[in-house]
């Protein structure tokens, strides 16, 4: 029995580590010229998100064998809105760095692997349906989905990102919840070190959005730095789509992270998921498992989240000024903090209150 794994990414190498670990017969092919061939980009994985995972690199080790470190722990997490800001502190998850960095999370788990990968692929998938009793598309976007008619894109996303220098605390991230910087989206800073931080706006690019000016936008979330920083590398990505696939498997076809729409719609994290969905599949094809069941938790987080972010886009600043004034308070911070509150659908129905007619006069 052969597999074939498109994509040397976050699915598809986990997806690879377990097909390694259980002694099944695989090729791993990536178009491009490395594992991680792209700008880097700090990421962060929220526990506060991930539940009722509450520690994805605890639950790798112990569960699959596979040790990866992250860049750093969130202990602190600043939520800035336009007249209001909370603190939390406590574990709020992980910083990773991703792309062409030594220490990129992809780049770990490619050295746990053994098997060479086939880069700079130019097979299709039908060569390889050709060739393999089964295919893992993990190709990092829906569009091989589309192709099988099996995808539906719900958030098309804006984002303008960049390196800056300056002086940082590796154990703190900032969000912006600010439609001056990021309208219907959010706005963060995450360090990778004590010298340099990552500096991302994420909007969606609805058709009403389309009158703002990205690089205005950006210009106003600089410009309301209070701290010197230097620019130092750049990158800006036109609709990266949020959507989910119907199903996750097709007869001998399997989707995987962005494939199958691992990326959250709320904030756009997907990591814990996109790790999840390769080991899923992987455990499947070695008979210890069934994709489909593993992946339904998956599949309702997505769909929570997506429920959240429709709430959230009818935030305005003062919406925004009131849920961070929330998050001040005790119960707001009970919220991060107490891990058994789910919090997706916790904040579905907060924010219903927040955005009601009598809470906006
Ligand atoms: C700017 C940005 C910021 C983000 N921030 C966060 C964050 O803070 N937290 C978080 O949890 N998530 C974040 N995400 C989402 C997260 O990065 C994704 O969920 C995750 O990378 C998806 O993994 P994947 O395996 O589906 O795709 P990828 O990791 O992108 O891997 C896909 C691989 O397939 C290869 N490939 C593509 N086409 C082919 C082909 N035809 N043949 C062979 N190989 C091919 C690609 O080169 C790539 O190596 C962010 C995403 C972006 C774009």
């Amino acid at each position: 029995m052969r597999t074939a794994i498109m994509g040397a990414g976050l699915s598809g190498l986990c997806c690879a580590y377990i097909l390694e670990k259980y002694g099944y017969n695989f090729d791993i092919y990536e178009n491009r010229s490395c594992v991680g061939d792209r700008f880097v980009n700090g990421e962060i994985i929220m526990e506060i998100l991930d539940r009722p995972v509450q520690d994805i690199f605890s639950l790798l080790a112990k569960e699959y064998g596979l040790y990866l470190k992250a860049a750093n722990v969130i202990n602190k997490i600043i939520i800035k809105s336009p007249k209001e800001t909370a603190t939390i502190q406590d574990f709020i998850g992980y910083i990773t760095i991703r792309g062409r960095h030594e220490q990129s999370l992809e780049k770990q788990i490619a050295a746990n692997i053994k098997k060479r990968i086939i880069f700079n692929s130019d097979r299709t998938v039908e060569d390889l349906l050709k060739n393999y009793d089964k295919v893992v598309l993990a190709t990092g976007d829906g569009s091989y989905s589309e192709k099988f008619n099996n995808y539906t894109a719900h958030v098309p996303v804006n984002l303008k990102g960049a390196t800056i220098e300056g002086d940082f605390d590796p154990n703190t991230v900032i969000a912006w919840l600010n439609n001056n910087f990021a309208p219907q989206g959010y706005a963060y800073l995450i360090p990778f070190n004590q010298k340099e931080a990552n500096v991302v706006i994420a909007y969606p690019n609805y058709e009403h959005n389309k009158k703002y000016y990205i690089d205005r936008l950006w210009d106003n979330l600089l410009n309301s730095f209070n701290f010197r920083f230097r620019i130092t590398d750049q990158f800006q990505i036109t609709d990266y789509q949020l959507g989910i696939a119907k199903k996750c498997k097709i007869d001998n076809i399997f989707f995987v992270g962005n494939c199958f729409g691992t990326t959250m719609p709320f904030l756009g994290f997907g990591q814990t998921g996109t790790i999840l969905s390769g080991i899923y599949a992987g455990m499947d094809i070695c008979g210890k498992s069934k994709y489909e069941r593993e992946i339904k938790k998956l599949r309702n987080s997505y769909f929570d989240s997506l429920a959240l972010r429709r709430e959230m886009e009818k935030f305005n600043n003062n919406d925004y000024d009131r849920l961070v004034k929330l998050f001040n308070t005790k119960l707001g911070k009970k919220v991060f903090i107490n891990k058994k509150v789910n919090f997706l659908k916790y904040a579905v129905k907060a924010s219903k209150v927040l955005t009601s007619p009598h809470m906006s006069k």
